[in-house]
């Protein structure tokens, strides 16, 4: 992740240094040229930021290495004195890419890696010396030629010293989630689910690693580590026993009896030989009704043996547990999986929530995503809700159920059952 946070930035900064070079040489055109692949980078950024981090980052990764084709076919002309240089960007967007692809492994991202190796191959092999080009100055081309490869050769061992970084930093992670579950670190948090009145249905179990040293840490920092180190399956076992026993206490409650629980379940843990009875077997160990116990899978789930999948999650339902699709939209699923799939329910992710304010068709995006769910059948729950605004929008969108901070951040067990007993405090802000 430290290489896909440093890129971005680090792509802005170097593609707007050129802006002065090819002022200071009187070209116009790629001065202009250069303002605009910086805006689509700047869009990328954004569109990064905002959630989409795998879109936006191989955009912006298209983006340069077309700009590098053009450059290196146009202007950048090897002679004898000078070597072509430009198409060594091509490794520099490659590791970066790289680093993504480790992040969220993607058949697009893998396109964009081969075809810059391609390029760089192809421009490194042959003189590519086309009639219609206008090469730069020699003297420019042959002061520009160190610049670039020193940008390269400084671009190249930062981004390995980061993924070097990364490596080590993950190592030393799965080493301490390994004693963190030996010395039960690791606690739920639960945020509240509600209805259209507010009112307390359920809540999310949402994983917290309280480190000794550092605190609370939220999941989004260590299930990328613990999923790389196959830890996923035993945290996953954990939070489902922990969830069953906070089923089993509800359970002797009335104001709690009909509380229902989501927990997250993992691909690696899905993906288990035993995962079906290993739920069947705790909810009976615990004597809890199945249909307060709700699974929320991901899209990356489905990547998998679908057959396998559906298979799994067919057991799942006969055995009357209900199982959700969180963060819908954001993944692989296509509607013929859905209409495959036996969910009880879609959560739709929190960017299409967040945008429903920001603009008209972040509006009518979310508008036809609950109404894809409605026509399948399916629950809609709304993600993320933080305002009024966006909670009257997603109601007037035929959503029923709501989460997200207008109604409750995640809180330890006593909090919310604090919460439970004492009505008249909802809508926690
Ligand atoms: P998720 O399942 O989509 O969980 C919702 C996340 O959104 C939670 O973050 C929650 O705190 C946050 N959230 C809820 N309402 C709002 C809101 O109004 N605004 C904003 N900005 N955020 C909101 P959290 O607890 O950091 O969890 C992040 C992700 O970590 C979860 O996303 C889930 O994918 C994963 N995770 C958490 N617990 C577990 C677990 O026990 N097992 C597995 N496999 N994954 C887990
Ligand atoms: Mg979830
Ligand atoms: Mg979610």
């Amino acid at each position: 992740m430290l290489v896909c946070q440093a890129a971005l930035p680090v792509g802005v900064v170097v593609t707007a240094l050129w802006m002065p070079i090819f002022a200071f040489v009187g070209d116009w055109f790629l001065v202009l040229l250069v303002g605009f692949l910086l805006l689509v980078m700047a869009a990328c950024w954004e569109a990064a930021r905002r959630g989409y981090f795998s879109a936006g980052y191989i955009a912006a990764q298209f983006a340069s290495g077309i700009f590098v084709v053009y450059f290196s076919l146009l202007y950048d002309v090897p002679s004898e004195a000078v070597p072509r240089v430009c198409h060594l960007y091509f490794l520099v967007i490659a590791l970066a890419g790289y680093a993504n692809f480790g992040r969220d492994r993607g058949v697009l991202q893998l396109v964009v890696i081969l075809l810059c190796l391609f390029g760089f191959v192809v421009f490194a092999s042959s003189p590519m010396a086309f009639s219609f080009a206008v090469p730069m100055p020699e003297a420019v081309r042959a002061v520009t030629a160190w610049i670039n490869v020193a940008s390269v050769a400084i671009l190249l061992a930062g981004g390995v010293v980061l993924l070097q970084r990364e490596f080590t930093l993950d190592g030393n992670t799965a080493r301490e989630l390994r004693s963190a579950l030996a010395d039960s670190q690791f606690e739920l948090f639960y945020q509240p689910q509600v209805d259209q009145a507010g009112t307390v249905i359920g809540a999310e179990a949402l994983l917290r690693w309280k480190h000794p040293k550092r605190g609370y840490v939220p999941p989004d920092e260590f299930v990328p580590a613990a999923e790389r180190a196959g830890l996923m399956p035993r945290l996953g076992s954990w939070v489902l026993k922990e969830a069953a026993q906070t089923l089993s206490a509800w359970r002797a409650h009335p104001a709690t009896r009909d509380l229902v629980l989501s927990i997250n379940v993992s691909a690696d843990q899905f993906r288990m030989a035993d995962f079906v009875p290993l739920v069947t077997e705790t909810i009976e160990a615990y004597g809890i009704e199945p249909a307060v116990l709700k699974l929320e899978l991901t899209e990356s789930v489905f990547v998998a043996d679908i057959d396998d999948v559906v298979t799994k999650m067919k057991a799942l339902q006969r055995a009357g547990i209900g199982i959700a699709l969180d963060d819908f939209g954001t993944g692989y699923s296509s509607l013929s999986h859905l209409r495959q799939l036996p969910l009880q329910q879609l959560k739709i992710d929190r960017s299409f929530v967040r945008a429903v304010t920001e603009s008209g068709r972040g509006a009518s995006l979310a508008r036809n995503i609950a109404k894809m769910g409605h026509d399948l059948s399916l629950e809609i729950l709304a993600e993320g809700i933080e305002t009024e605004e966006q909670f009257q929008f997603m109601l007037s969108c035929g959503c029923r159920k709501f989460q997200g901070y207008h109604f409750g951040r995640p809180v330890p067990l006593a909090a919310l059952e604090e919460r439970i007993a004492a009505p008249a405090q909802a809508l926690v802000g």
